[in-house]
């Protein structure tokens, strides 16, 4: 496995601690968490029955996941429909190697991004660089911390963690000279800087809210409009979906749609709703020549069999982040993985491992804020309650494994013993020798080791200075 391909098992505590101590980011965070939240309460506010809604939506997934099977197979069948190929990716190095392959086919060599998830949890970025191809991140704070060479901090807000002063000087050291932190101009600054990357651009690869089965159509949400033009320039678009992003028909859309402007940044409808079905067709102006979409598995369906199937609603919104009470002091890169905040601490144990994420189900004081703000109402804390139950059964059949090797191993060392009476005579007097350390009036009061569960609850006698047998000898006849 490739460096870039490997999971960040991340040390969580020190990642915390950092965090709550550096002073730029507890206010870049407060600042944005506090305004998302209240854009989102604003946003559910204007919605009539938005509980209904949000029940509705839910129906949706838990409908499409208990026949996920029969939807993708739709989905395939209508993308080949209109002229699009669909791809099938086991995990992440299947994902790669097949973005790999499509540059090859189509000899692309300058790729731009609009922003996705999927993407970061397959780390395709440093394996296309990897592979000679130059990777341009569109979305602004993606940009940003593409020159930065970091993660994301946030499901929808990336760059998070970063300041306007902090924004303008990776911008200055890119661009070769001191610019303002004035936001206009590090916005202007941007947008010159991309627009020449969508002049040139040979493949635009994009994430995917959601994908209509039904007519095979992907739809993407942004708010810069880079997702348009990263699948209008280039003459190749690839989308890279999770397979849990697919709805059932096109009269679904509208209820994803009004509940993840809302949640997310509190918007009606998020400024740009991208909906996309096929390549360019003959008499279109624009659109790329030929459309890919790669349908990522990578331990979904896995989770699809598991009592956190539950966690596959997610439509990414980032507002259970938002809410959350540790996500909101400690950011997301104390998590260690590409998602972070509540849903974060699920997934990332699910899709990589339960035992190599100790911390993570704990991140959490299960005061239930996520679930509240969640548009799916996934019940977060239950699941969090769950994989730390898994985390308890794990530790506690290693506990017995280990004490049960332990005791094969003991009745085999005293069968040894036993059967050889100079051997038992020997390890008696050693015994008496080393135990007599440290004892107090013939008791130890505490042993290492194995023997500590003894003298937890009870002392232990040391071995009498002569056996019986001994003094049986001794005894005139
Ligand atoms: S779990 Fe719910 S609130 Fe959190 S990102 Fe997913 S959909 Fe949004």
């Amino acid at each position: 496995m490739t460096d870039y391909a490997r999971h960040e098992h991340h040390d969580f505590l020190g990642g915390a601690a950092r965090a709550l101590h550096d002073v730029p980011l507890q206010q870049a965070l407060a600042r944005l968490t506090t305004v998302l939240v209240s854009g989102n309460r604003r946003g559910f506010a204007t919605l009539p029955e938005s509980s209904q809604l949000r029940d509705h939506a839910k129906r949706i997934k838990e409908h499409t996941l208990a026949h996920l099977d029969q939807y993708l197979e739709e989905l395939e069948a209508s993308v080949q429909q209109v002229g699009g190929q669909v791809h099938w990716a086991a995990d992440a190095e299947e994902a790669r190697q097949l973005v790999l392959q499509l540059a090859r086919q189509t000899n692309s060599r300058r790729v731009v991004k609009s922003k996705s998830m999927t993407s970061e949890e397959i780390h395709l970025n440093p394996a296309l660089e990897a592979a000679g191809l130059e990777v341009v991140e569109t979305d602004f704070g993606e940009f940003i911390i593409q020159l930065a060479g970091e993660r994301p901090s946030h499901l929808v807000a990336p760059a998070v963690h970063h300041t306007r002063e902090s924004i303008g000087q990776v911008l200055s050291k890119h661009v070769g000279h001191q610019l303002p932190d004035d936001p206009q101009v590090l916005a202007k600054t941007g947008r010159r800087l991309l627009r020449e990357k969508f002049a040139h651009a040979d493949m635009g690869i994009s994430g995917a809210n959601f994908a209509v089965a039904e007519t095979g159509t992907i739809v993407l949400i942004t708010n810069e409009g880079n997702g348009r033009l990263t699948t209008a320039c280039p003459r190749v678009h690839v989308a890279i979906m999770g397979i849990e992003k697919v709805i059932p028909r096109w009269r679904d859309l509208p209820v994803f749609l009004k509940l993840l402007g809302r949640a997310a940044t509190g918007q009606t409808l998020s400024v740009y709703t991208t909906i996309l079905t096929g390549p360019r067709q003959p008499g279109e102006h624009d659109g790329p020549e030929e459309f890919h979409l790669i349908l990522l598995d990578n331990g979904r369906s896995r989770v699809l069999a598991t009592p956190f199937r539950e966690s596959l609603q997610c439509i990414r919104c980032g507002a259970c982040l938002n809410a959350c009470p540790v996500y909101r002091r400690i950011g997301g890169h104390a998590y260690g993985g590409v998602y972070s905040g509540p849903i974060g601490s699920i997934l990332t144990p699910l899709y990589d491992s339960v035992a190599d994420n100790p911390h993570l189900p704990h991140a959490s004081s299960l005061c239930g804020a996520c679930q509240a703000a969640c548009p799916v109402k996934i019940n977060i804390p239950h699941m969090l309650i769950g994989l730390r139950e898994l985390q308890h059964h794990g530790r506690e059949q290693k506990r017995q494994q280990g004490s049960q090797r332990l005791e094969r191993w003991a009745y085999w060392l005293s069968c040894q013993v036993l059967a050889r009476p100079w051997l038992y005579r020997l390890a008696l007097r050693i015994a008496r020798r080393v135990l007599g350390i440290g004892a107090v009036e013939g008791w130890l009061r505490s042993l290492p080791g194995p023997g500590a569960s003894w003298t937890a609850v009870r002392d232990f006698p040391v071995p009498a200075p002569r056996s019986f047998r001994e003094r049986w000898h001794e005894l005139p006849p």
